[in-house]
């Protein structure tokens, strides 16, 4: 018995409506498959579930073999047409799901090579949680686990299942006790839940009991389905999906010391400051660390959508994976420098390097402390008029650290990683929820949202690019949108639907002619339109350009009559003004704002800006610079949007201008 259906999930069965589906699938005796593109996997294993990777809007069929199969066909066609319903208090968007708890935007992936300095070695790894640190090295390698690889008898066969299962239960245990504690954060929290989830797979443990029964011992049966599994997920092409290998193979360890009754080495010992150095390390031994006394991370494995490096951007820990096997070269290290914005590790360094790093990690220290006074602060101009300093963020998770730091709003909130973090392509109502909590969080400050920003250098799912030869001069940003009106109304409905909440402001990534503003207010008033007629709340934003392309600036005058504000994108102008690379090391040196080239470039924007009594507004990393700050304001802008570290940094060179007129 079978019936189809399109999937209604929201972001459709990834890590926690797998397991939600299983845990129904599981209340029915009958034999239970959900069908995709003609591959049929049991619905009662969630890590095959995950692995069949189903979509949002996909079809699938349920089909069912039993006593029940009516009910539970029933039910479950039923969740996935509407999730929501029959659910306790856990949201759908909301909920714990461990890809929920990434945090900053996950930075480039470096290339991996050993880069001499003078005479001290210098690796390169992943950057994967920004920040610098120095202290001694705390080598975390516990010994591999090797199965004895003993063959079993068969009268040996039913007790080491048992044994197998004790073991499990074990480790779900112990688990649920983390899970227990109050003292762990959200997003580690769903960390944690999902790794259990793993752990009580019917994927992982039918596969370790079909090897028992061939005769393997436990541990070697362990050992060899965490690895079949793990080389499944890292087979997919989807780098949420990848970076669950890493998790596989830590709960099969765990479950393997349980069987062979070892304890993990402890990382409770790691003294103050120290620097971790691990192969791997589990996401559960980490979130159960002493995360306060540990200075940096350096680790072989992970990457910058690991768990590891999650957990590192949320507590602010500096972080550098991915070494590889460079990763030895560390084992005996006594002291190590890590640089996480680069993805630097020094091993032992030398006087010059070690001074220049505790120079580095005093001063940031240093300034942080000096700066917040000036946190509250509302810089103004001459003439009394208030110069906006906020935020660039990319996620919910930094609204914290920019309030923190005295953000007057948020001048670009980069959508980007919305797109990006999911598997598939965000839902109208999820998008809604995350612009109007952004809303909520500044108001009655303003908040800039960018529509989508994306082109073939960083592709999403659920989005086709076309293999270009020049990426950064191809379909992207506003031109992409313009040509996915189903994408892009998705996004401006969730907009028009969140500034009931606050101050939204819209603004245009990639603009380079004012047919690109026109179109996209049209669709702005057919989405309005539609939300009137479906009687949905919403409200009218202000609509904006980034001039960020030589056209935008050289159409500036044309381009103000048509928008409610500008905003410099420093970082792409820069390189399209000055034809280099914004990512390509050999031309780093004309990629430089302050060449006057880009300067008059910034002004004529101003000119015009100020000429058409615009915003004119500045969201570039260069509006972070304290030693160009003064000349921007010159030229009459009125907004410097940055990173929330840079928040203070600038509120007080504004404040430094007033003091000296
Ligand atoms: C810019 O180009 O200056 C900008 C702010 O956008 P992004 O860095 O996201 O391209
Ligand atoms: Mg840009």
């Amino acid at each position: 018995m079978e019936r189809s259906t399109i999937v209604r999930v929201h972001e459709g069965l990834h890590a926690r409506p797998a397991t939600r589906f299983v845990k129904l699938a599981k209340g029915f005796e009958s034999d239970v498959e959900l069908v995709k593109d003609g591959k049929a996997v049991s619905a009662k294993s969630s890590v095959k579930l995950m692995l069949l990777a189903v979509k949002e809007n996909q079809e699938v069929t349920v089909r069912a073999n039993g006593a029940d199969a009516i009910e539970a066909i029933e039910a479950l066609i039923g969740y996935l047409e509407n999730p929501r319903a029959g659910l306790d208090d856990e949201s759908e968007a909301g909920e714990g799901g461990s890809e929920t708890a990434a945090a900053a935007p996950a930075p480039e992936a470096a290339p991996l090579a050993a880069a001499p300095m003078d005479g001290i070695s210098k690796l390169q790894g992943v950057a994967a949680s920004e920040g610098v640190a120095i202290g001694p090295a705390f080598a975390h390698f516990p010994p591999e686990i090797e199965g004895p690889g003993r063959r079993l008898r068969a009268d040996e066969i039913d007790s080491e299942i048992e044994r197998f299962r004790g073991a499990v239960t074990s480790v779900q245990s112990r688990m649920d006790l983390t899970l227990a504690e109050d003292n762990l954060s959200a997003g580690d929290r769903g960390i944690v839940a999902a790794l259990r989830d793993i752990a009580a797979d019917d994927s992982l443990t039918g596969e370790v009991e079909r090897l028992i029964k061939g005769g393997d011992d436990a541990v070697s049966a362990v050992i060899a389905a965490a690895a079949t599994i793990a080389a499944d997920f890292s087979a997919v092409d989807d780098h949420y999906l990848n970076a669950r290998a890493d998790d596989v193979h830590a709960v099969g360890r765990q479950i393997c010391l349980v069987l062979l009754g070892q304890d993990e080495v402890s990382l409770e010992t790691i003294p103050q400051g120290a620097i971790l150095i691990a192969d791997d390390i589990g996401a559960w031994d980490l979130a159960r660390a002493p995360l306060k006394r540990i200075g940096g991370v350096v680790c072989g494995h992970g990457g910058a959508t690991s768990h590891i490096a999650i957990i590192a951007r949320s507590h602010g820990i500096p972080a550098v994976l991915g070494l590889g096997n460079k990763i030895n070269e560390l084992r005996a290290a006594k002291e190590v420098a890590i640089d996480g914005n680069a993805g630097h590790v020094i091993v032992d360094p030398d006087e010059a390097t070690r001074s220049d790093f505790n120079r580095r990690v005093e001063a940031a220290a240093q300034e942080r402390a000096g700066l917040k006074i000036f946190k509250e602060v509302t810089p103004t101009r001459a003439d009394g008029t208030v110069i906006e300093v906020a935020a660039n963020i990319g996620s919910l998770e930094e609204i914290e650290a920019a309030q923190e730091a005295g953000a007057m709003g948020v001048g670009l909130f980069r959508t980007e990683l919305l797109f990006m973090r999911h598997m598939h392509l965000p839902s109208e109502d999820m998008q809604a929820e995350t612009y109007s909590a952004l809303a909520k969080a500044f108001a009655p400050h303003p908040v800039i949202v960018r529509t989508l920003d994306i082109g073939g250098d960083k592709p999403i799912a659920g989005i086709e690019f076309p293999d270009e030869e020049n990426p950064f001069l191809g379909w992207r940003g506003i031109r992409m949108c313009l040509d996915r009106p189903d994408i892009f109304k998705r996004q401006l409905r969730a907009l028009l639907r969140a500034a009931v909440h606050g101050n939204i402001k819209v603004m245009l990534p990639m603009v380079s002619e004012i047919s690109e503003v026109t179109r996209t207010r049209a669709l702005v008033d057919e989405c309005a339109a539609e939300l009137k007629a479906e009687g949905v709340e919403h409200a009218s934003f202000d609509l904006g350009v980034m001039i960020e392309t030589p056209a935008a600036v050289l159409i500036a005058p044309a381009l103000a009559k048509e928008v409610a504000f500008f905003s410099i994108g420093t970082n792409d102008l820069t390189q399209y003004i000055m034809a280099a690379d914004r990512l390509n090391p050999t031309v780093a040196k004309l990629n430089d704002v302050t060449n006057p080239a880009v300067m008059s470039a910034i002004e004529l924007t101003a000119k015009a800006g100020v000429a058409a009594g615009i915003m004119v507004g500045m969201c570039g990393e260069a509006a972070g610079r304290p030693d160009l700050i003064p000349t921007f304001i010159g030229m009459g802008l009125t907004e410097l949007s940055m990173s929330p570290a840079s928040i203070q940094r600038a509120k007080k060179t504004i404040a430094a201008m007033a003091a000296e007129r």
